[in-house]
């Protein structure tokens, strides 16, 4: 009979027990959706970190908590205590997280081991369960409850709050990531914009060089460029650096390290220069720096140079991130300086031009040259010289009622009535926009003024823009002087033809005037083209 009360009360006790498990395990159930579903509004780390702990400790009679997560850039490990431990755990490079992995179907405590114990040397415990932070990005850490007993479904469930939080860390780390980069072409968009403003090498590179120093905050840094041949790199820019030591250093491709980047091409990220294989002994003593980053200037695959920044401001060695910030930079500024190069050439390519690309006619400069030379030959050999000078009328009116292209046409079509109206041995120019000029060697006023009228005539009864537009003709007023009557030079021959044509202008316009003699009083109103255009 006893034994039956006992089995009786050994069974109600057993039930007892058994419905309160039920019942603990369905309230913790219930924490844990709460904790989840709060999980999904947190907007920061810190916060789903907190929830996570919150739920932990609250939940299951832990006696340690623990966390390690990686850095935004995935090189490090840090770990950090959330109960009952102390708070700075330790950090540990990433490729040391595989001393925590255990088997996930193993659910059990694991011995805290002597390596992990080196990763964690402020972490003293005799047992532990870990809780992998795992996501689709791969591992992001741990969990980890140390010296507690966990049953198997205490292990599963806290299993569940880890899954939900590293998936919700996966995707905090995501957009950060994202936001970062998308700052970072906010700026890069403006930067671009300051740098297109400026046309010139000796503007250019200190700007990049500024640029980059502020975006990673280094005290020091250069511009180097690599020669024409490929062989050496010269300093274009520096700061922090002797001018006197700038200009003489000459770096060989593929030795030290910017030759080095600019050899291989690949950026190169110096954390600390002593610790450094890369930097050879006998170069140490030559780096003051400590820690440098040093990028290729790239156009397409070709390295025209290298960007080299030393010491933080903060003294704290160059990031990975800091490296990717350079980088991203770099291609802009290679680009800035690719297009101010191009930019040099063409002006230069200019310089050397003597025709204009509208109408194939000598351009000013040119004609200067040749009307110097002409003078100084019909000053040898006694002859006269004629000069014409033709301007449009109101072609202005003619440009906005017909569009600048027709303009254009139009301005192709009188040069080409100019130079069949004139001799082989004339020399025809484009002065400017709507201004011709001639120079007629060996001709006095008296023929000049017949070529001049016949050039007025052919400019009047042509057909513009096939009598299609809204203008279809065009008139032109002449000036003309002579060498050596009405000047001497090129600036007082050009002078007095010009006050000719404001005449012919002030006139009624299509028509020629000569000048009259010369030290004529320049007419009233009269604005010298020579100065306004300055030739
Ligand atoms: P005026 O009879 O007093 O000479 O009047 P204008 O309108 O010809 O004189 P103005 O100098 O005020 O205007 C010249 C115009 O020529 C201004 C510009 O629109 C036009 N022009 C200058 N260069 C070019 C060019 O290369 N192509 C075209 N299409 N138009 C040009
Ligand atoms: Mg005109
Ligand atoms: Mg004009």
């Amino acid at each position: 009979m006893d034994k039956e009360l006992d089995l009786q009360k050994f069974n109600k006790g057993w039930l007892r027990r058994k419905n309160q498990d039920r019942d603990r395990t369905d309230r913790r159930l219930h924490a844990i959706a709460t904790a989840l579903e709060q999980m999904e509004g947190a907007q920061t780390l810190t916060e789903t970190l907190a929830l996570t702990a919150d739920t932990i400790i609250a939940n299951f009679g832990i006696s340690g908590l623990a966390v390690a997560l990686r850095n935004g850039q995935g090189t490090t490990c840090r770990a950090a205590g959330l109960h009952g431990l102390p708070e700075e755990l330790g950090e540990f490079p990433i490729d040391s997280l595989d001393a925590f992995s255990t088997d996930t179907r193993v659910k059990r405590s694991i011995a805290f081991d002597a390596r992990m114990h080196s990763l964690l040397p402020h972490l003293t415990a005799t047992t532990c369960n870990i809780f992998p932070l795992q996501s689709l990005e791969g591992d992001l850490g741990f969990f980890m409850v140390t010296d507690s007993r966990l049953s198997k479904g205490e292990i599963m469930m806290i299993s569940m709050v880890a899954h939900a939080a590293a998936a919700k860390f996966a995707r905090i780390l995501k957009d950060a990531e994202y936001e970062k980069s998308s700052a970072l072409s906010q700026k890069l968009i403006s930067l671009a914009n300051t740098l297109l403003d400026l046309d010139g090498k000796d503007e250019l590179y200190p700007a990049v060089l500024r640029i980059a120093s502020d975006l990673v905050e280094a005290s020091q840094g250069s511009v180097m460029l690599v020669d024409p041949g490929g062989l050496t790199l010269q300093i274009a820019c520096s700061e922090g650096l002797p001018a006197s030591l700038a200009r003489d250093v000459t770096v060989e491709v593929g030795s030290g390290i910017a030759g080095t980047v600019a050899g291989n091409g690949e950026p190169l990220l110096i954390g600390d220069i002593e610790q450094d294989l890369r930097v050879g002994s006998r170069m140490r003593p030559r780096y003051r720096s400590k820690s440098l980053v040093s990028v290729p200037l790239k156009v397409k695959d070709r390295v025209i140079g290298v960007l080299n920044l030393t010491d933080k401001k903060s003294l704290a060695p160059f990031t990975e991130t800091d490296l990717e910030t350079l980088s991203s930079f770099a291609n802009l500024a290679s680009l800035m300086i690719e297009r101010v190069s191009m930019l040099e050439k063409s002006t230069r390519f200019e310089m050397l031009s003597v025709t204009d690309a509208l109408t194939g006619l000598y351009n000013r400069r040119f004609l200067k040259s040749r009307l110097e030379e002409e003078i100084s030959r019909s000053k040898r050999q006694a002859l006269s010289l004629t000069v014409l000078f033709i301007d449009l009328d109101g072609f202005k009116r003619f440009n906005d009622l017909c569009g600048h292209l027709a303009g254009d046409d139009a301005l192709k079509k009188v040069a080409e009535i100019i130079k069949t109206t004139l001799r082989e041995m004339d020399v025809v120019a484009r002065y400017g926009g709507e201004e011709f000029c001639a120079i007629l060697p060996d001709t006095g006023k008296g023929e000049a003024s017949i070529v001049a009228e016949r050039i007025r005539k052919g400019i009047e009864q042509e057909i513009f823009n096939n009598g299609t537009l809204a203008v279809s003709t065009l008139t032109a007023s002449l000036g003309i002087a002579s060498f050596p009557e009405d000047g001497t030079s090129f600036t007082t021959l050009l002078h007095a033809a010009d006050m000719a044509l404001y005449r012919a202008k002030a006139g009624g316009r299509n028509r020629v005037m000569t000048a009259l003699k010369e030290n004529e009083e320049p007419p009233q109103g009269f604005r010298p083209r020579q100065q306004i255009i300055g030739v």
